[in-house]
């Protein structure tokens, strides 16, 4: 596992090969992917998946509302115009965390609660303490970990108050850049003073683990405006920070059409973006997990990297070693060993689900066995950047390897494939390696930086 000190630094420059990140690759929050649901798995596996979890589980329950819908957002949320359809929708979840009560084994204990968006924060205060109140009722709740999504923008003092109140000691915000003339691009313009405010007011509530999601990629975006962004940041104190890059995909995502791309940075200069960001956040002493997310060296995150129990899952990388997670909420994903579900995407249907008492699961795929190797081997290559291949599937490999070794970006040891430091920004294309549902999708996914 990674832990560079500035020496180490000096020595690694991330090497460019434009031919080996020409290929759209999937992030691997899952494997298969999302790319590979279909409707034949829904609410039948889900109820069998939600049966057969036993022991510590982890929830995510999504809220699909924010205030202002960014440009660039591929999350599915809608706006809070409506009080009505909010409304509507929190009672539909009560039903639905009922439902999936009902079927918990005895024994099973929640011990993980992630709420995302959307924005949390969309809903009132009262509505979420009422929703928190539900979950409680009606699931086996064991002292778990709850972490939040929120906007900085509509982040009141009385969400302070919740906060501290239900116990929530992990946050992250929506940040993405603090140059005002680039958040005026992509439709989010918050000062820094809200974001400052924002960080005060959580840590007075009880945050001990604060994320800044921000990106890299945007269009117009300088390595001087991310230097500065990222200085700031660290300045203010994040625990976390997910640097992602932006993927302008207005094909799939309709509202980043608003957005002028006309001198978005290119492959290269992304590149040398992300290379900036990992090498300025690695010297101010973040540990990177992954090459695009970082931690201070006290957070958990950081420690799970180290001590190579770092997971990933559909919130991305995680310490969460729960074999299951439940997703409640429309479009929520919930991961068992041998399924992965998602429930109805569309409000309106979910609604409609709900309210015959069925599970909403529309879409999904089974693990096979084979998946399930396979899974395993994409995962520790993303966390651990490297994998136990065994023998047979080594073998296999090398021609496929070959490139990334002859470029000293993969090395082999026995029968244990390792990236190599200078490797890090090809991870996850070496991980589609092992893919055997990506033969040709050019479109659907996102350049591996
Ligand atoms: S606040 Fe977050 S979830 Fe909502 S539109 Fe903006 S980026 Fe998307």
């Amino acid at each position: 596992m990674i832990a560079l000190h500035a020496r180490g630094i000096e020595a690694l420059m991330w090497p460019y090969h434009p031919d080996l990140l020409a290929r759209p690759v999937p992030r691997y929050t899952s494997f298969p992917t999302a790319a590979e649901f279909t409707s034949t798995v829904g609410a039948e596996a889900l109820s069998a998946g939600l049966e057969g979890v036993s022991g510590d589980v982890s929830l995510y329950v999504h809220i699909p509302f924010c205030e202002e819908i960014c440009w660039y957002c591929g999350c599915n949320t809608g706006r809070t115009n409506k009080v009505q359809r909010l409304a509507n929708y929190l009672e539909s979840l009560s039903r639905e965390i009922m439902l999936v009560g009902k079927r918990l084994a005895g024994g099973v204990r929640v011990r993980r609660i992630a709420f995302g968006g959307g924005s949390p924060n969309a809903i009132s205060p009262f509505d979420f303490v009422r929703l928190v109140d539900t979950l409680t009722v009606h699931l086996p709740l064991h002292e778990p970990v709850m972490s939040i999504e929120l906007d900085p923008r509509t982040l009141t003092p009385d969400w302070g108050a919740v906060i501290r109140c239900v116990g929530i000691t992990r946050a992250s915000m929506g940040v993405q850049t603090l140059a005002p003339a680039l958040q005026a691009r992509i439709g989010r313009v918050q000062s820094e003073e809200i974001i400052r405010r924002g960080t005060d007011l959580l840590r007075q509530a009880g945050i001990s683990s604060l994320n800044f999601d921000l990106m890299y990629g945007l269009p117009g975006q300088t390595n001087a405006d991310l230097a500065d962004t990222l200085a700031r940041t660290v300045a203010m104190g994040a625990d976390r920070i997910a640097l992602f890059g932006y993927a302008h995909v207005p094909h799939l995502i309709p509202r980043q059409k608003q957005i002028d791309a006309h001198d978005l940075p290119g492959q290269e200069a992304r590149f040398r973006m992300a290379w900036n960001g990992w090498e300025q956040l690695t010297r101010a002493g973040y540990q990177p997990v992954g090459f695009d997310h970082f931690a201070l060296p006290g957070d958990t995150l950081a420690q799970a990297t180290l001590s190579g129990r770092l997971h990933r899952n559909f919130q991305g990388f995680t310490e969460d070693e729960a074999p299951c997670l439940i997703g409640l909420g429309a479009s929520a994903i919930s991961q068992f060993p041998e399924a992965i579900v998602q429930n109805e995407k569309n409000a309106g249907r979910y609604r409609m689900l709900l309210s015959q008492d069925r599970l909403p699961g529309a879409a999904g795929v089974l693990r096979s066995a084979e998946d399930q190797r396979l899974g395993a081997i994409i995962e520790s290559l993303l966390c651990r950047n490297e994998a136990v291949l065994g023998p047979e599937t080594m073998a296999d490999m090398l021609p496929a390897l070959a490139p990334f070794g002859e470029r000293g970006l993969v090395q082999t040891r026995g029968d244990v494939l390792v990236i190599r430091p200078e490797g890090l920004p090809y991870a996850r294309t070496v991980a589609a390696l092992f893919d055997p549902y990506r033969q040709d999708s050019p479109r659907r996914f996102s350049s591996a930086v």
